[in-house]
C-alpha cells in the first residue's frame, strides 16, 4: 500500500481533479491524501479574521465569494446529473455550515472547525467525481482516527488503530481518500496540524499502515538545490538522505511540511517527491541511503531573532547554560541555533510571542542584545566533519553577506548561518552561484 499526498494547486481547479484521478487510479488500494484546494484555506483564515473582529459582512463577502468558485469547479468536474447533485449537496452543506459562524460567538474553537472546511470539502468532491468514474472508492473521515496528545504531538498509536479500525471495515475498496491537515486534539476537539500540514497527514499514515513509499504531489519537480521563489537557476536534486530533507524542510524549504519527515524515517519509508503537473518528471526520493561528500541544496528561514547573552562570569560557571536554557524552557520557546564562547551564548528564537518576558528573565545574567528581522541559511549535503573543503565553499559563497552567527557540528549534514533578512537573496543566489552554477 501506498500514501499519495496532493497539495492545493494539484486539487486546484476541476481540470487539475481530472488530472489527479488518473494518477490515483488503477494502481492499486491506496490511500490519497489531499489538501484543500489553493487558496481556499487563506480565505478561511480570512473569513475567521473577520469574524474575530465581529465584522459578519466583512466574512460573508468572503463565504459568497469562494462558494460561487466551487459552484465554478461543480459545474465542470461532474458530467453525470446524480454526481452534479451531491457535488452541490457537499458544496451547500459545508458554506451553510461556514454561514452559520457568521451569528454566534467566535473562538480559536470555531476557527479550527472553519479551517477544517477546505479539506472537507476537496476530498468529498474527489471522491464523488472517482465514483462517477466507476472507481470504488471510500472517504475516510480523518478526524476520526488523526489525533494529536495533550503535547499537540500526533499520537501514533491512536492513528495506527483507529485507522486500522476504518481500513477493516471495506475490503472490496480499490482507493481511500482522506483529509490532509486536520485532526482532534487530545480533548476530541476539531484540530489541525498547522499550515502546511497534509504532508505531515501523509507521512503520519503512511507510518501508520506501514507504506511501501510516501509520495508528495505538488507543483515542482522534487526538492530543488535552491529556493525557486527567490533564486534563479535551481535544479531538483534527485536523491536524499532523510536527515538531509529533516534539515532542508526544518530550515524554510516549502515543498515539505518541516516535521513529516520524521514518521517516514523512524519507520524507513521512502518518500518520492513529484510533479503533478509533470508527472514522468523523476521528482526527488528520500531514503535512507546517502550520496556521500556532496553540498545537495540550500534554504533560508525567515523571522528569526538572535539573542545574545554576556556575562563575566560564565568561564567555570557550571550551571550557566542550564539557567539560560531553563528560561527558554519556561516560557515554551524552541531554540534553533546556538554558539558559545568563554563570556557568553549567542541562540536564536523563531517564536516571539514571549520576547519580552524572556528578555526580562535573561538580564540577570548578564548583558543581552536582541537583533531582529534575521535569517537562517542552512546549507545541507553529506557534511561530516572529516570531508574537506565545504566550509570554504560555504564560506566564499557568503563572502559579500554579513553573517552574525555560523554552527556546524551538531549533524553531519548541515551548517548554517545567520544573516540580516534583508541579504535573504542576495546570499541565496550567491551560493546557488557559487556551489552548484559554476
Ligand atoms: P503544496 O500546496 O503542494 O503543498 P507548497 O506550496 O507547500 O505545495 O510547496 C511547493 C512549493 O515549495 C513550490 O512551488 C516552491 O515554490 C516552494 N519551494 C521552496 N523551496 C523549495 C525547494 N527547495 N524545492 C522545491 N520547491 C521549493
Ligand atoms: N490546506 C492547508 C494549508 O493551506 C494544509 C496544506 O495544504 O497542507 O495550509
Ligand atoms: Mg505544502
Amino acid at each position: 500500500m501506498k500514501v499519495l499526498k496532493f497539495g492545493g494547486t494539484s486539487v486546484g481547479s476541476a481540470q487539475r481533479m481530472k488530472e489527479v484521478a488518473k494518477l490515483i487510479s488503477g494502481d492499486g488500494q491506496n490511500i490519497i491524501v489531499l489538501s484543500a484546494m489553493s487558496g481556499t484555506t487563506n480565505s478561511l483564515v480570512e473569513i475567521s479574521d473577520y469574524l474575530y473582529k465581529k465584522n459578519p459582512d466583512g466574512a460573508n463577502e468572503i463565504i459568497n465569494r469562494l462558494e460561487k468558485k466551487y459552484m465554478d469547479v461543480i459545474k465542470e468536474l461532474y458530467t453525470k446529473e446524480e454526481y452534479n447533485e451531491k457535488g452541490l449537496e457537499v458544496v451547500k452543506s459545508h458554506f451553510d455550515y461556514i454561514r452559520s459562524f457568521t451569528k454566534d460567538l467566535f473562538t480559536v474553537f470555531e476557527e479550527k472547525v472553519v479551517l477544517a472546511q477546505g479539506e472537507l470539502i476537496s476530498t468529498a468532491l474527489v471522491n464523488n467525481y472517482m465514483n462517477e468514474q466507476g472507481v470504488k472508492c471510500v472517504l475516510l473521515p480523518a478526524l476520526d482516527f488523526m489525533r494529536t496528545d495533550k503535547n499537540s504531538e500526533p499520537d501514533p498509536v491512536y492513528i495506527k488503530d483507529k485507522l486500522a479500525v476504518q481500513l477493516a471495515k471495506y475490503p472490496d475498496a480499490e482507493l481511500f481518500i482522506t483529509q490532509g491537515f486536520i485532526c482532534r486534539n487530545a480533548y476530541g476537539e476539531v484540530d489541525n496540524l498547522q499550515r502546511g500540514g497534509s504532508d505531515y497527514t501523509a507521512s503520519l499514515v503512511g507510518a501508520a499502515v506501514n507504506a511501501s513509499e510516501i509520495q508528495i504531489w505538488t507543483d515542482i519537480d522534487g526538492m530543488h538545490n535552491n529556493d525557486p521563489r527567490f533564486v534563479e537557476n535551481t535544479s531538483p536534486v534527485r536523491q536524499l538522505h532523510f536527515e538531509e530533507a529533516a534539515e532542508l524542510a526544518y530550515f524554510g524549504a516549502k515543498i515539505l511540511h518541516p516535521t513529516c519527515i520524521v514518521p517516514a524515517k523512524f519507520n524507513n519509508i521512502p518518500v518520492r517527491l513529484l510533479n503533478t503537473m509533470d508527472p514522468t518528471a523523476p521528482g526527488t526520493l528520500i531514503c535512507n541511503e546517502l550520496v556521500h561528500g556532496k553540498i545537495k541544496a540550500v534554504a533560508a528561514k525567515d523571522g528569526i531573532t538572535s539573542i545574545k547573552i554576556k556575562s563575566g562570569r560564565m568561564l567555570l560557571a557550571h550551571g550557566f547554560m542550564r539557567k539560560v536554557f531553563e528560561i527558554f524552557e519556561n516560557y515554551q520557546t524552541p531554540v534553533d541555533m546556538v554558539t558559545t564562547s568563554e563570556v557568553g551564548i549567542s541562540l536564536t528564537i523563531d517564536n516571539k510571542k514571549n520576547l519580552k518576558e524572556i528578555l526580562d528573565s535573561l538580564k540577570k545574567f548578564g548583558t543581552v542584545t536582541v537583533d531582529e528581522e534575521m535569517c537562517i541559511i542552512c546549507v545541507v549535503g553529506d557534511l561530516d566533519w572529516e570531508n574537506l573543503g565545504f566550509e570554504d565553499d560555504a564560506l566564499h559563497a557568503l563572502k559579500e553577506i554579513p553573517i552574525r552567527m555560523i554552527s556546524y557540528g551538531g549533524s553531519n549534514y548541515n551548517i548554517s548561518f545567520l544573516i540580516k533578512a534583508s541579504d535573504k537573496k542576495k546570499a541565496l543566489q550567491s551560493l546557488s552561484n557559487y556551489l552548484f552554477n559554476k
